[in-house]
């Protein structure tokens, strides 16, 4: 049991550090830095309880894999980068969405996601 804390803690602090979402492997990666012995098998599980626990949420963009992050950030949007293929939070929202719902709609929520090429990329490019 005590591995196994030492196992979720170290998955917890790698989406802590990210601070954006992460992709299993990526979660994988990070928190071998912390467990070495980490498997992806064990990512998959902690996973799988902390969205039951509501400690961690999905965040599933078009076309891709699930990916995660921790909950508790509020109401924004993600920006995938296309070089790399991360994404990363954006906070705030685009104003003036109910003023596209049709006449007589109503809307319950939105989904925005902005792709381009995040500054690591941009900085390395030659
Ligand atoms: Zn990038
Ligand atoms: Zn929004």
């Amino acid at each position: 049991v005590q591995r196994r804390t030492r196992q979720r803690d170290a998955i917890v602090s790698a989406l802590k550090q990210a601070a954006r979402p992460l992709a299993p492997l990526e979660i994988l990666e990070q928190a071998r830095g912390l467990v070495p012995r980490l498997g992806i098998a064990t990512v998959y599980r902690a996973m799988r309880e902390l969205l039951e626990e509501g400690i961690a949420i999905g965040v599933e963009l078009p076309g891709e894999s699930l990916r995660y992050e921790l909950s508790g950030h509020g109401h924004h949007h993600h920006f995938q980068c296309r070089d790399c293929g991360k994404v990363f939070e954006v906070h705030g929202c685009p104003p003036g969405l109910s003023k596209l719902t049709p006449k007589g709609f109503r809307l319950d929520s939105h989904e925005v996601v902005l792709y381009g090429a995040c500054s690591f990329c941009l900085n390395t490019a030659a």
